[in-house]
Protein backbone atom coordinates (compact mmCIF):
# COMPACT_ATOMS: atom_id res chain seq x y z
CA UNK A 1 0.00 0.00 0.00
CA UNK A 2 1.68 3.41 -0.63
CA UNK A 3 0.85 6.76 1.79
CA UNK A 4 -2.24 8.07 0.14
CA UNK A 5 -3.94 4.57 0.38
CA UNK A 6 -2.79 3.99 3.88
CA UNK A 7 -4.37 7.20 4.29
CA UNK A 8 -7.45 6.63 2.21
CA UNK A 9 -7.56 3.22 4.51
CA UNK A 10 -7.39 4.95 7.85
CA UNK A 11 -10.16 7.60 6.75
CA UNK A 12 -12.37 4.49 5.95
CA UNK A 13 -11.87 2.85 9.35
CA UNK A 14 -12.28 6.39 11.10
CA UNK A 15 -15.88 6.76 9.55
CA UNK A 16 -16.40 3.34 10.40
CA UNK A 17 -16.15 4.55 14.12
CA UNK A 18 -12.33 3.05 14.78
CA UNK A 19 -10.80 5.80 16.88
CA UNK A 20 -7.07 4.49 17.25
CA UNK A 21 -4.95 1.82 16.51
CA UNK A 22 -2.23 -0.23 18.54
CA UNK A 23 0.89 -1.72 17.46
CA UNK A 24 0.42 -4.38 20.94
CA UNK A 25 -0.07 -7.39 19.83
CA UNK A 26 -3.64 -8.03 22.48
CA UNK A 27 -5.13 -6.24 20.33
CA UNK A 28 -4.99 -8.90 17.69
CA UNK A 29 -5.89 -11.76 20.09
CA UNK A 30 -9.53 -12.16 20.78
CA UNK A 31 -10.73 -14.13 23.55
CA UNK A 32 -13.87 -16.62 22.83
CA UNK A 33 -16.39 -14.55 23.13
CA UNK A 34 -15.02 -12.14 20.46
CA UNK A 35 -13.68 -9.28 23.03
CA UNK A 36 -9.75 -8.48 22.60
CA UNK A 37 -7.64 -9.91 25.58
CA UNK A 38 -6.11 -6.91 27.35
CA UNK A 39 -6.04 -3.86 24.78
CA UNK A 40 -3.45 -1.29 24.90
CA UNK A 41 -4.80 1.74 26.90
CA UNK A 42 -3.00 4.04 25.07
CA UNK A 43 -3.66 3.84 21.60
CA UNK A 44 -2.43 6.10 18.86
CA UNK A 45 -5.32 8.38 17.92
CA UNK A 46 -6.38 7.66 13.99
CA UNK A 47 -5.72 11.41 13.71
CA UNK A 48 -2.11 11.61 14.31
CA UNK A 49 -1.47 8.31 11.99
CA UNK A 50 -1.46 10.54 8.11
CA UNK A 51 0.74 13.01 9.57
CA UNK A 52 3.06 10.24 11.10
CA UNK A 53 3.38 9.01 7.96
CA UNK A 54 4.38 11.80 5.86
CA UNK A 55 7.67 12.89 5.71
CA UNK A 56 8.17 16.23 5.95
CA UNK A 57 5.85 19.30 7.76
CA UNK A 58 4.51 20.64 4.28
CA UNK A 59 2.78 17.42 3.69
CA UNK A 60 1.82 16.93 7.37
CA UNK A 61 0.23 19.97 7.17
CA UNK A 62 -1.25 19.41 3.94
CA UNK A 63 -2.69 16.06 5.44
CA UNK A 64 -4.29 17.94 8.44
CA UNK A 65 -5.93 20.42 5.81
CA UNK A 66 -6.98 17.50 4.19
CA UNK A 67 -8.73 16.00 7.30
CA UNK A 68 -10.51 19.07 7.43
CA UNK A 69 -11.93 19.22 4.38
CA UNK A 70 -15.61 21.50 4.18
CA UNK A 71 -15.09 20.95 7.44
CA UNK A 72 -19.10 20.74 9.03
CA UNK A 73 -17.88 19.55 12.17
CA UNK A 74 -19.38 23.08 14.52
CA UNK A 75 -22.22 25.43 13.57
CA UNK A 76 -20.11 27.59 12.20
CA UNK A 77 -20.23 26.07 8.72
CA UNK A 78 -24.04 27.10 8.42
CA UNK A 79 -23.82 30.90 10.14
CA UNK A 80 -22.05 32.08 7.15
CA UNK A 81 -18.67 31.68 6.91
CA UNK A 82 -17.26 31.53 3.07
CA UNK A 83 -14.19 29.13 3.96
CA UNK A 84 -12.11 27.88 6.15
CA UNK A 85 -8.71 29.58 7.12
CA UNK A 86 -6.15 27.49 8.42
CA UNK A 87 -3.30 28.86 8.43
CA UNK A 88 -0.40 30.91 6.36
CA UNK A 89 3.41 30.44 6.55
CA UNK A 90 6.53 28.43 6.75
CA UNK A 91 5.92 24.77 7.67
CA UNK A 92 9.60 24.61 9.39
CA UNK A 93 8.66 27.90 11.25
CA UNK A 94 10.23 28.91 14.17
CA UNK A 95 7.95 31.12 15.61
CA UNK A 96 4.06 30.87 15.15
CA UNK A 97 1.36 33.34 16.30
CA UNK A 98 -1.73 31.97 17.34
CA UNK A 99 -4.65 34.67 16.96
CA UNK A 100 -8.41 33.83 17.79
CA UNK A 101 -10.54 33.57 14.33
CA UNK A 102 -10.58 34.91 11.11
CA UNK A 103 -12.57 38.39 10.35
CA UNK A 104 -13.87 39.51 7.56
CA UNK A 105 -11.39 40.06 5.26
CA UNK A 106 -9.77 36.57 6.42
CA UNK A 107 -12.81 34.48 5.53
CA UNK A 108 -12.84 36.54 1.96
CA UNK A 109 -9.24 35.99 1.03
CA UNK A 110 -9.06 32.63 3.19
CA UNK A 111 -5.54 33.58 4.77
CA UNK A 112 -4.89 34.52 8.48
CA UNK A 113 -4.30 38.28 9.43
CA UNK A 114 -5.17 40.40 6.57
CA UNK A 115 -7.14 43.07 7.39
CA UNK A 116 -6.09 46.15 9.11
CA UNK A 117 -5.04 43.78 12.61
CA UNK A 118 -3.25 41.61 10.16
CA UNK A 119 -1.42 44.56 8.83
CA UNK A 120 -0.47 45.80 12.05
CA UNK A 121 1.18 42.58 12.70
CA UNK A 122 3.05 42.06 9.70
CA UNK A 123 4.59 45.34 10.64
CA UNK A 124 5.30 43.68 13.92
CA UNK A 125 6.72 41.03 12.21
CA UNK A 126 8.92 42.26 9.84
CA UNK A 127 9.58 45.84 10.92
CA UNK A 128 9.72 44.82 14.92
CA UNK A 129 11.23 41.53 14.62
CA UNK A 130 13.05 41.50 11.77
CA UNK A 131 11.73 38.32 9.77
CA UNK A 132 9.73 38.09 6.59
CA UNK A 133 6.36 37.34 6.90
CA UNK A 134 6.30 34.30 4.95
CA UNK A 135 8.99 32.85 7.90
CA UNK A 136 7.00 32.66 10.42
CA UNK A 137 3.84 30.77 10.92
CA UNK A 138 -0.04 32.55 11.60
CA UNK A 139 -2.81 30.31 12.58
CA UNK A 140 -5.82 30.94 14.90
CA UNK A 141 -7.94 28.93 17.56
CA UNK A 142 -10.46 28.55 15.37
CA UNK A 143 -10.78 28.19 11.22
CA UNK A 144 -14.20 29.99 10.36
CA UNK A 145 -15.33 33.20 10.65
CA UNK A 146 -18.30 33.84 13.28
CA UNK A 147 -20.61 35.47 12.96
CA UNK A 148 -20.39 39.43 13.24
CA UNK A 149 -17.23 38.56 14.08
CA UNK A 150 -18.87 37.71 17.90
CA UNK A 151 -16.89 35.63 20.22
CA UNK A 152 -15.92 32.01 19.71
CA UNK A 153 -18.03 29.76 21.73
CA UNK A 154 -17.01 26.87 23.82
CA UNK A 155 -18.21 23.78 21.37
CA UNK A 156 -16.46 25.82 18.76
CA UNK A 157 -13.53 25.95 20.22
CA UNK A 158 -13.22 22.32 21.50
CA UNK A 159 -14.06 21.24 17.82
CA UNK A 160 -11.83 23.24 16.24
CA UNK A 161 -9.02 23.57 18.61
CA UNK A 162 -7.33 19.91 18.47
CA UNK A 163 -6.59 20.92 14.36
CA UNK A 164 -4.75 23.69 15.71
CA UNK A 165 -2.96 21.29 18.65
CA UNK A 166 -2.04 19.17 15.00
CA UNK A 167 -0.45 22.57 13.28
CA UNK A 168 1.55 22.95 16.54
CA UNK A 169 3.02 19.32 17.00
CA UNK A 170 3.85 19.12 13.04
CA UNK A 171 5.85 22.49 13.12
CA UNK A 172 7.35 22.46 16.22
CA UNK A 173 8.21 26.09 16.45
CA UNK A 174 10.49 26.76 19.33
CA UNK A 175 8.37 30.29 20.06
CA UNK A 176 4.69 30.76 20.08
CA UNK A 177 3.10 34.20 20.36
CA UNK A 178 -0.40 33.64 21.37
CA UNK A 179 -2.35 37.21 19.97
CA UNK A 180 -4.99 38.54 22.95
CA UNK A 181 -7.03 37.68 25.81
CA UNK A 182 -8.92 34.67 23.76
CA UNK A 183 -5.66 32.88 22.13
CA UNK A 184 -3.29 33.13 25.54
CA UNK A 185 -6.55 31.77 27.26
CA UNK A 186 -7.53 29.47 25.06
CA UNK A 187 -4.35 28.02 24.75
CA UNK A 188 -3.16 28.29 28.38
CA UNK A 189 -6.30 26.63 29.84
CA UNK A 190 -6.66 29.67 32.10
CA UNK A 191 -9.41 33.07 32.42
CA UNK A 192 -6.65 34.92 34.04
CA UNK A 193 -6.49 38.81 31.68
CA UNK A 194 -4.17 39.19 29.40
CA UNK A 195 -2.34 41.70 31.48
CA UNK A 196 -1.50 39.50 33.98
CA UNK A 197 -1.02 36.51 31.29
CA UNK A 198 1.85 38.58 29.48
CA UNK A 199 5.21 39.52 30.21
CA UNK A 200 6.11 35.63 31.57
CA UNK A 201 7.13 32.68 29.55
CA UNK A 202 5.39 29.79 29.78
CA UNK A 203 6.25 26.16 28.49
CA UNK A 204 3.69 24.97 25.40
CA UNK A 205 3.57 21.38 23.51
CA UNK A 206 7.66 21.74 23.18
CA UNK A 207 7.82 25.64 22.67
CA UNK A 208 8.28 28.32 24.72
CA UNK A 209 5.13 30.33 24.62
CA UNK A 210 4.88 34.38 25.44
CA UNK A 211 1.03 36.10 25.38
CA UNK A 212 0.55 39.67 24.31
CA UNK A 213 -1.61 42.19 23.11
CA UNK A 214 -3.99 41.19 19.97
CA UNK A 215 -2.96 43.39 16.82
CA UNK A 216 -6.68 44.61 16.95
CA UNK A 217 -6.21 45.75 20.42
CA UNK A 218 -3.45 47.87 19.57
CA UNK A 219 -5.22 49.48 17.18
CA UNK A 220 -8.00 50.93 19.81
CA UNK A 221 -5.01 51.17 22.26
CA UNK A 222 -1.70 52.12 20.56
CA UNK A 223 -0.07 53.29 24.12
CA UNK A 224 0.18 49.56 24.30
CA UNK A 225 2.56 49.07 21.47
CA UNK A 226 5.29 49.46 23.77
CA UNK A 227 4.08 46.25 26.15
CA UNK A 228 4.21 44.64 23.30
CA UNK A 229 7.64 45.74 22.23
CA UNK A 230 8.99 44.72 25.16
CA UNK A 231 6.87 41.06 24.71
CA UNK A 232 9.01 40.97 21.23
CA UNK A 233 12.29 41.27 22.76
CA UNK A 234 11.92 38.56 24.73
CA UNK A 235 10.80 36.57 21.51
CA UNK A 236 13.75 37.63 20.05
CA UNK A 237 15.99 36.33 22.68
CA UNK A 238 14.05 32.96 23.40
CA UNK A 239 14.44 32.71 19.07
CA UNK A 240 18.33 33.31 19.66
CA UNK A 241 18.86 30.89 22.45
CA UNK A 242 18.94 27.40 22.23
CA UNK A 243 15.67 26.64 23.59
N1 LIG B 1 -8.04 38.48 14.19
C1 LIG B 1 -7.67 37.22 14.50
O1 LIG B 1 -7.64 36.82 15.67
N2 LIG B 1 -7.34 36.43 13.51
C2 LIG B 1 -7.32 36.80 12.23
O2 LIG B 1 -6.97 35.99 11.39
C3 LIG B 1 -7.68 38.12 11.95
C4 LIG B 1 -8.05 38.95 12.94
Amino acid sequence: MNRDQVTEHLRFAKELGVTGVSRDPAWRTRTGDGSRSEPDPTPVPLEAIPVALHANQADALAAVRADIGDCTRCKLHRLGRRQIVFGVGSPEADLMFVGEAPGADEDIQGIPFVGRAGQLLTDIIEKGLQIPRKDVYIANVIKCRPPGNRNPEPDEVATCEPFLFQQIDIIKPKVIVALGKFGAQTLLRTLDPISRLRGRVYDYRGAKLIPTFHPAYLLRNPSSKREVWEDMKLVRELLKSEV
